[in-house]
């Protein structure tokens, strides 16, 4: 692995600097001091932010100065990452897909655009210029920025409520999710109900002067619980938190559907399931880990329209291992047979909680970027538009994750998340509730622990923290 040596004039801006690195250099170990193959700086020289990359130099005047310092602290870190981008572009060619963007969302960067009164051309333009984006991807942000206006944006007193079942039938190699195996999880199972089910009843009350947006049961896979216990946590949702406008539920792997599960969700209002092949590729489904074919896909899927189920979600990854563009061609060929409602396009992103670790397996950048367009040729074949994208990590190719629907069946609760516009009662271990306080660009945040066994003993804790999140806001937003 590559070593690298990074330093900087701003110590508070460094993890920023290692983002950029590592847009170039994939994988490796960056330090500030000690023995490397690569040394990388920046210090500000002459009302300069000044970069270098082995022999290579960028300079970049600083940006003007902000009354606001919070401005001021954001244009400092721009500069100093765009001048270290210039130089590691220079020192190896490479220009990557997003250019110097490494935050998860550059949907915000587009709207910042517009929020300054440029047209759809200024703002794609402004990005190529300033971040080095790519024109396709520009135009990507564009488009979903206008998918999104036709979507109404939450109103005042409107929530999310987001219920976790840390429960998974298999672990996936490439998962970096707190999701158990019910090898390991099957003895937590009935705790665990009892425990989020008591979460939300302790809750519930504070939150009633709120109206739910979008309820989303999610995972780990939520059908991984008997259908009694998911009976459960379902009927405590729908009375703790009544009449939420879309309620969707992962119902994520085939091999955890059955008739008796599948009619609990219908009969309980369900407005969206997801069902997740990831691949088609038998082969592949069976080297990652799942355990479940490409036919049970579509055999589940066929019964789930004959059910009557309105809005179905199918989640694709692209550059799985052994995968090669023309597998994930295969792919997208049946799943337009299908033809949901909703299909989001991830690109695998390893993180250090996967077994599958990038030391083992690297993607091939140019396959990867195939495949992404493969895929958003195939989504627009298929009726589909772009709605909502994020990007993590240790992605493949440097891409991105992106989510497209049919006109008008867009998710809510994923185009609040993604953009952060509405509040989050999250609920259930590893649960992330925030509180938004726009005026002051802040969100307050009351993480739930993500080990099963301390959430089920520290379940009273946990809602205490959301309590005090939700009942502290009054006066916090007063004072603003
Ligand atoms: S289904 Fe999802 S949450 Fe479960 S193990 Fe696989 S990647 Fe992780």
């Amino acid at each position: 692995m590559t070593r690298v040596k990074l330093t900087t004039c701003s110590p508070e801006i460094w993890n920023d600097l290692c983002d950029v690195a590592r847009l170039f250099l994939g994988e490796c170990e960056i330090a500030q001091e000690g023995e490397s193959d690569l040394v990388l700086s920046h210090a500000v020289e002459g009302g300069a932010h000044v970069a270098r990359a082995g022999q290579a130099e960028a300079r970049l005047p600083l940006a003007p100065d902000s009354p606001d310092p919070l401005e001021q602290r954001r244009r400092y870190k721009r500069g100093a990452k765009n001048a270290l981008y210039r130089a590691m572009k220079a020192l190896t060619g490479k220009r990557p897909p997003w250019g110097s963007l490494t935050g998860i969302r550059p949907t915000r960067l587009y709207a910042e655009q517009r929020a300054l009164g440029r047209s759809e051309e200024q703002a794609v333009r402004a990005l190529m210029g300033t971040f080095d984006v790519r024109e396709d991807k520009a135009l990507l942000l564009r488009d979903i920025a206008r998918e999104q206006a036709s979507v109404p944006a939450p109103a005042p007193g409107e929530i999310d409520v987001y219920v976790g079942i840390p429960f998974c039938r298999t672990r996936c190699s490439y998962c970096s999710f707190a999701a158990i195996d019910l090898k390991h999880g099957a003895k937590y199972t009935s705790d665990y109900v009892r425990a989020v089910t008591r979460e939300m009843r302790l809750v519930a009350q504070d939150l009633s002067a709120f109206r739910v947006r979008g309820l989303y049961i999610g995972g780990g896979t939520p059908t991984a619980l008997s259908a009694a216990e998911l009976a459960r946590v379902i009927d405590c949702a729908l009375s703790c938190f009544p009449g939420a406008r879309e309620f969707t539920v992962e119902a994520g792997r085939p091999d955890t559907l059955d008739e008796e599960k599948l009619r609990l969700l219908l009969d309980s209002g369900v407005t969206r399931v997801s069902l997740n092949p990831q691949t088609m590729n038998d082969e592949t489904l069976r080297r990652v880990g799942r355990d479940h074919t490409a036919a049970d896909i579509e055999r589940v899927y066929g019964r789930m329209r004959q059910m009557g189920f309105a809005c179905i979600n199918m989640d694709l990854i692209l550059a799985l291992p052994g995968e090669t563009a023309r597998d994930v061609e295969r792919t997208l060929t049946r799943v337009a047979r299908l033809a949901p409602e909703n299909l989001t396009v991830h690109t695998l992103a390893l993180k250090r909680a996967a077994a599958l670790r990038f030391t083992d397996y690297a993607a091939d950048e140019s396959e990867a970027q195939d495949m992404v367009e493969s895929a958003a040729a195939a989504a627009r074949g298929m009726g589909l538009a772009p709605y909502y994208l994020y990007r993590q990590k240790y992605m493949a190719g440097n891409l991105e994750n992106v989510g497209y629907c049919r006109p008008g069946l867009a998710s809510l609760y994923n185009i609040d998340i993604m953009e952060e516009i509405a509040p989050i009662a999250a609920f259930g271990a590893g649960a992330i509730s925030k509180w938004l306080y726009p005026a002051a660009r802040r969100i307050e945040r009351a993480p739930n622990v993500k080990n099963v066994e301390q959430y089920i003993a520290r379940v009273e804790e946990m809602a205490a923290r959301k309590r005090a999140l939700w009942t502290t806001r009054a006066a916090q937003e007063g004072s603003e």
